[in-house]
């Protein structure tokens, strides 16, 4: 339900494979099941009509969540033409489904809830006239002379990008357990999406899996739905969030089980109950501890991993990265990959949050400028980007909520004459420029 899997594909009037969980309804939609391979068919009206159009960029921006709209709103402050590309049919990533609110300055869009950030965000590349913004619009590959594939609405585009930040953020983890396909298994980002992006309470009960913060907001947002949580679930031996988040969700009396883990749901087409098992300190079940709860939705909410296959794709080094969450490309400290001219930015870089997504999309953009732009704006480009640089690495990250990450984006960032290196050892598969 973040539009990351196939496991929501369907046949819509007659297309097969369509994320349905991006899909707006309407009237007169036919929606069939669909199962293994299938072709799509030429001569369905739909499929057949495709427009193809050339785009020449400055800036392509793959992601529209804050990573990607801080980089195209700053990368358009300095005069470059910039083209972003969406797959959802609304811009703000995860911020689309984030109803609390931030904390920090103002500056910082302190005070403000994640969805208004978006909405903020999109007021002001549409009223610009530097930005093209392609919602509904996936780049699905690139290929050699840095020509970037996009497939949007009836519309094929050809984008032929001078620079490319990429910001496709993450996708959620899942966990191995009998049934876990059954309808009713969700990610915490799915949760959120249908009942707090579409108004859609998505269930009467439920168990969480994760005491992070993701699982302790999305569980209050749940009783603020309406919906009763039997139990929180943590397999280590102590709550992974916020003492805050922890206390407002035990004030409404649900209990958090430490040291326990999700073992199997059961049910008939959908989850009715749900079996729990407390876990020794080697992380095994302990024979005869199991429990059940009668529930009709599992929330996951154990970490998300970087979406970095357009990376993977153009050649990046990458770099395995427990603190990140995943596979990384490695980049210098202004966020250019081995692949010259392709920067990364946000949680596909490694998952922290959204603040540092939106600093990080800056300092891309503004890397961008000074490489593009005429000489004295170059010159005031690269100022702002050590300042945002020497806050976020000296200032913002040292809060020990984000000591891990920081670790980890130390461990993934080189020097430039580094990276000139890699790039010998290492030549990228495609160029950007
Ligand atoms: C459930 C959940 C709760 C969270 N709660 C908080 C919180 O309370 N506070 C906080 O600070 N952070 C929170 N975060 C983290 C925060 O939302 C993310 O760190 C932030 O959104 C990352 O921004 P991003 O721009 O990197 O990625 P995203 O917001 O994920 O945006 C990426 C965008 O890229 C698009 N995309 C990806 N691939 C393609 C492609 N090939 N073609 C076209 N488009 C593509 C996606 O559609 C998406 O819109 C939460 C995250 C989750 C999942």
């Amino acid at each position: 339900m973040i539009g990351k899997c196939s496991s929501c594909f369907m046949k819509v009037n007659g297309l097969p494979n369509v994320k349905t969980c991006r899909e707006p309804v309407k009237d007169g939609l036919v929606i069939e099941r669909q199962a293994g391979w299938i072709s799509p068919d030429t001569n369905n009206e739909e499929s057949s009509s495709v427009e193809l159009r050339e785009i020449d960029v400055d800036v392509l921006v793959v992601g529209g969540g804050p990573a990607g709209l801080s980089a195209a709103l700053k990368a358009s402050e300095y005069g470059l033409d910039v083209a972003v590309v969406d797959e959802h049919f609304k811009i703000g990533g995860q911020l689309l489904k984030q109803t609390h609110k931030f904390f920090g300055n103002v500056e910082l869009f302190g005070g403000m809830r994640g969805f208004q950030i978006a909405e903020e965000y999109s007021k002001k590349l549409k009223s610009s006239e530097k930005i093209r913004v392609l919602t509904r619009s996936v780049v699905y590959g690139v290929f050699r002379g840095g020509l970037v594939g996009v497939i949007g609405e009836n519309t094929h585009y050809v984008v032929k990008p001078k620079v490319v930040v990429g910001s496709t953020g993450a996708a959620e983890r899942y966990l191995d357990f009998l049934n876990n396909d059954l309808p009713g298994v969700v990610g915490a980002g799915g949760v959120q999406t249908i009942m707090n992006e579409y108004g859609v309470k998505p269930g009467e009960s439920a168990l969480v899996v994760g005491s992070g913060n993701v699982g302790l907001i999305v569980a209050y947002q749940l009783l603020q739905a309406g919906v009763a949580v039997r139990a929180i679930v943590e397999i280590l031996p102590e709550v992974g969030g916020w003492f805050v988040h922890a206390a407002k969700v035990r004030r409404y009396g649900v209990p958090i089980l430490l040291q326990h883990t999700v073992k199997a749901v059961y049910g008939d087409g959908r989850v009715r109950e749900v079996e729990v098992v407390a876990v020794d300190e080697n992380f095994n079940p302990v024979p005869g501890s199991e429990k059940r709860f009668k529930v009709d939705l599992v929330l996951l909410a154990v970490g998300l991993e970087p979406d970095t296959r357009f990376f993977s794709q153009c050649g990046a080094v990458m770099k395995w990265s427990p603190e990140l969450g995943g596979l990384v490309p490695l980049r210098t400290l202004d966020l250019e990959t081995s692949v010259r001219n392709l920067y990364i930015a946000g949680d596909a870089s490694g998952i922290e949050e959204a603040t540092t997504a939106i600093m990080e999309g800056q300092i891309a953009a503004l890397s961008a400028v000074s490489k593009l732009a005429d000489r004295s704006k170059a010159g005031r480009a690269e100022e702002e980007m050590e300042k945002i640089c020497k806050f976020l690495w000296e200032d913002y990250r040292t809060s020990p909520v984000l000591a891990r990450a920081r670790r980890g984006k130390q461990l993934v960032t080189v020097s430039r004459e580094e990276m000139e290196k890699i790039r010998v050892t290492y030549p990228p598969r495609v160029s950007f420029g």
